[in-house]
């Protein structure tokens, strides 16, 4: 028996899945994502089109100012706690930053792309 329920959302991939593994928050296949944190133009699955919906311009300041400032309180903080030699810390932070970045990033597209997709009703 099939739910005739006109919202059906049972299949569809959450922020998180969204963010981490590109999943497309309509169709739930991967491509969501053509570069580390850009949306791909459309997916490739449902041909839902995904640049209409990418944020962009100012308000991920917002996103990766408060992420740069908690990078650089850790930063001091492992310093302060541990003295870890020059060539440990440059390769670590060179791993580090650009996964947090990349990371809040991803989640906060994914964030607004669905709010924006549930607004428009092709969610
Ligand atoms: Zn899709």
């Amino acid at each position: 028996m099939s739910s005739g329920n006109g919202q059906n959302t049972k299949g569809q991939p959450g922020i998180t899945q969204a963010a981490l593994f590109g999943l497309c928050p309509r169709c739930g296949s991967k491509g969501l994502w053509d570069s580390p944190a850009n949306l791909a133009a459309r997916c490739d699955a449902c041909g839902l089109d995904l640049s209409r919906f990418e944020p962009g311009g100012r308000g991920l300041y917002l996103v990766v100012l408060p992420v740069t400032i908690l990078l650089v309180l850790a930063a001091l903080k492992l310093d302060e706690a541990v003295k870890l030699p020059v060539w440990v810390l440059v390769p670590l932070w060179a791993l580090v930053v650009p996964l947090a970045v990349i990371g809040a990033l991803r989640f906060a597209k994914a964030v607004v792309l669905r709010a924006r997709l549930e607004n428009e009703g092709l969610l």
